[in-house]
């Protein structure tokens, strides 16, 4: 069989600008551009011509259903189909698709979390085209992209909020760019490309674990004999089914328009990652969480099933997302690109000099945008970057600066003190600051990448206060530049006084060591914020109010309501877990070590009769073992029933999720012990479910 070549088929099933230029008539086309490209109102005799174009489209391609598709704070994307029918006359039906139903729908959002944002009783919310993302088809249902608000305007979507720190960026970029003479950019966009990580396991082991269906992780398993320490799996050869899996999910991803290109074995058995070409932040989100559901859906065409929690096994690693981020005009300029001459190289220090403020003054909005029960297992467990934000310059960089600040000569260009606007930069060498694997923010040549983000997190969060605290360094900039007499001696001034105030974020070292944490938050003042609970309420100070309502990227209801969300979700989440141990506990667990334990007994009195004098000193010893570990297990998970029924009282949400933190999670880990020490010393046909080495090596 031919296959398609991959130009072909890729984006066939997206309502991409080949595709509108194709369809639509000339001047609707035009119009629809200028939505898109330029923020423009769309009017809806264009929107009737889009849409009626969009459906025609769709039909052809055996679409039957569309829907507003969004992205709720559940954090996974939310749809619901409506088919294109309309009766006629005649007693048939006709497909029909108005430019109304493609600019507005109203799902009933009623049970979607909002935070307090909607009372129940006014249920009502409703989707918004968002133009910048391409309609798709997927299902055989056409899929437009689209932001979710309450009828008061309050945004109930991740998606909205992004859209916001990207114009607030636009906004403050383009201040800048004109003060440095720039009349020709019309629109700054920030780009990301996310590298996703994921595990896959065997489908019909998965169906056996509770935990893993309920919760997407292992809450028990003692540690195999073989786990990641020969590290080699780590960009290994792939196996064939794993190959088979990663050719079904390219194509399937291509066909949709995303630009899948990396693919390899990760450090863990069992584990891989996946990443696409970077694009504009908006797409990029919506693409990612398109891939984390593809990827899933595809693994179950396998027999296999994708794992997207960021700590599916314990002593393995987990898995997370690195967000490359990156500024770049619509004149194709990287802004965190060092340029060829002294005039753009002032500029690169600026754009750099913002994200490094930005950085040190929202350490907390960085943590908290990647904040889940999921990614606190992984951060600072010497797997991932600490809690600790800090970030990764390079030697070559870090020189610059430095001379900059102390205004001493710098080696690099030839022993002369640098004049902003007058030296040239040296070349920085990429493969000198992409050493670093450990840092939480690390520049890699023209591009920070952000690598706290969990595995299973949408990364629009981690964008919009990215987004959202670099706009607020170049406003402050702005604002001080624009009225300078001197222009560049008030740059120097504003580079050399950023460095002083915020060198301390700056750590070219080893991320993971515990050094580190100690001269951070001891000698620096940098923050450490270890868990959800611990970051989350940090949200609501003062000084994150201020910056985030006065860039309009959230409003103050929005942010207690991301808040309570954010807490809630980390409740749950755990919650669930704890009450899935308790119930495998109680009806797997001790039943299989009972069994065993029965049996075990039998051979002993068997053998006493057949050899009155036999000691059955090995038999004897185990079901004393074995007893004392069911006794052990049953009281620990009578202690965290009790743990979670005492939830009850915790009046509120920053309450419980302390509770959570200081006496669930640690009567978790109480009631595991004894679950895995049974583990290792039941006979394996005893055990109710796979065991990990079963799980990380089921797949060949
Ligand atoms: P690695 O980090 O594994 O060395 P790369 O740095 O080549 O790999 O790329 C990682 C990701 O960064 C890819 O998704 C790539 O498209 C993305 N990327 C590359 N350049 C940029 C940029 N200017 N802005 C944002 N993302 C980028
Ligand atoms: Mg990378």
């Amino acid at each position: 069989m031919k296959m398609a070549a991959v130009p072909e088929y890729f984006g066939s099933l997206v309502f991409d600008d080949r595709v509108m230029k194709a369809n639509l008539p000339a001047e609707v086309y035009q119009s629809l551009r200028k939505t898109i490209d330029e923020g423009a109102k769309l009017n809806i005799g264009v929107a009737n011509a889009v849409a009626a174009a969009m459906k025609d489209w769709a039909v052809a391609h055996g679409a039957t259903h569309f829907t507003h598709w969004f992205q709720p704070l559940t954090g996974v994307t939310a749809e619901k189909h409506d088919s294109f029918i309309s009766p006629s006359p005649d007693g048939g039906v006709i497909m029909e698709f108005s430019g109304k139903e493609l600019i507005q729908g109203e799902p009933d959002a009623s049970s979607f979390p909002s935070g307090g944002l909607r009372a129940t009783f006014e249920a009502r919310g409703y989707t918004a085209w968002d133009p910048t993302s391409y309609a798709f088809i997927k299902d055989k249902t056409l899929c437009i992209p689209t932001a979710f608000c309450a009828y008061s305007g309050e945004a109930l979507d991740k998606k909205t909020p992004l859209l916001r720190s990207m114009e607030a960026l636009n906004k403050q970029a383009l201040r800048i760019l004109r003060l440095f003479g720039n009349t020709e950019v019309k629109r700054v966009n920030t780009a990301v490309g996310p590298e996703q990580e994921y595990f896959l396991i065997d489908a019909k082991m998965y169906e056996q674990r509770r935990d893993l269906r309920f919760t997407g992780r292992t809450l028990f398993g003692a540690k195999p004999p073989k786990g990641q320490e020969m590290d080699d799996h780590y960009f290994g050869t792939i196996k064939p089914r794993v190959a088979a899996y990663m050719e079904d999910l390219n194509e399937t991803l291509w066909k949709l328009g995303i630009l899948a290109k990396t693919q390899h074995n990760e450090v863990a058995p069992a584990q891989h990652e996946l990443a696409p070409i970077y694009t504009t932040t908006n797409v990029s989100t919506d693409h990612n969480q398109l891939t984390m559901e593809i990827m899933q859906k595809v693994a179950a065409r396998h027999g296999l099933v994708c794992l997207l929690h960021e700590k599916p096994f314990v002593g393995v690693n987990g898995s997370g997302k690195h967000n490359n981020w990156s500024m770049s005009t619509d004149t194709g300029i990287n802004l965190l690109s060092p340029g060829e001459t002294p005039h753009e190289n002032a500029q690169f220090l600026l754009f750099l000099c913002a994200v490094i403020k930005a950085v040190d003054d929202y350490q907390d909005l960085l943590r908290i945008s990647v904040a889940t029960a999921g990614n606190d297992h992984r951060l600072g467990a010497n797997e991932a970057p600490p809690a600790v934000v800090s970030i990764f310059l390079g030697d070559e960089l870090s020189g610059v600066l430095n001379a900059i600040e102390k205004d001493i000569p710098y080696e690099g260009i030839e022993k002369t003190k640098i004049r902003l606007g007058v030296d040239v930069l040296p070349k920085f060498r990429r493969d000198t600051t992409d050493r670093n694997r450990t840092s939480p923010f690390a520049f890699t040549g023209n591009k920070f990448e952000f690598r706290m983000l969990g595995s299973a997190n949408s990364i629009a969060c981690a964008n919009i206060m990215l987004n959202a605290a670099v706009a607020e360094s170049l406003k402050i900039y702005a604002d001080r530049l624009e009225g300078a007499e001197d222009f560049e001696a008030a740059l120097q001034g504003m580079i050399r006084k950023t460095i002083q105030d915020h060198k301390r974020i700056i750590f070219n070292g080893n991320g993971y060591d515990d050094a580190w944490i100690h001269e951070a938050t001891a000698k620096r003042g940098l923050l450490n914020y270890r868990t959800t609970p611990d970051c989350v309420p940090h949200l609501l100070e003062k000084k994150n109010i201020q910056m985030l309502t006065s860039h309009n990227v959230y409003s103050m209801q929005e942010l207690a309501s991301r808040f309570e969300v954010t807490l809630e979700n980390y409740c749950k989440t755990i919650v669930i877990e704890a009450s899935t141990m308790v119930d495998m506990a109680r009806t797997e667990i001790i039943p299989a070590v009972e069994a065993f334990t029965l049996d075990t007994a039998k051979t002993a009195a068997a053998k006493k009769d057949l050899l009155l004098s036999c000691p059955c000193t090995y038999e004897t010893e185990l079901v004393k073992k074995l007893s004392g570990l069911t006794d052990q297990i049953a009281a620990k998970a009578d202690q965290l029933e009790q743990a979670v029924l005492a939830l009850a009282d915790a009046g509120d949400i920053k309450t419980e999720s302390e509770a959570i933190r200081d006496v669930v999670l640690p009567k978790m880990g109480q009631l595991r012990l004894p679950c895995d020490e049974a583990e290792t010393l039941t006979a394996k046909k005893y055990w109710p479910f796979p065991t990990y080495g079963d799980l990380l090596f089921g797949v060949r």
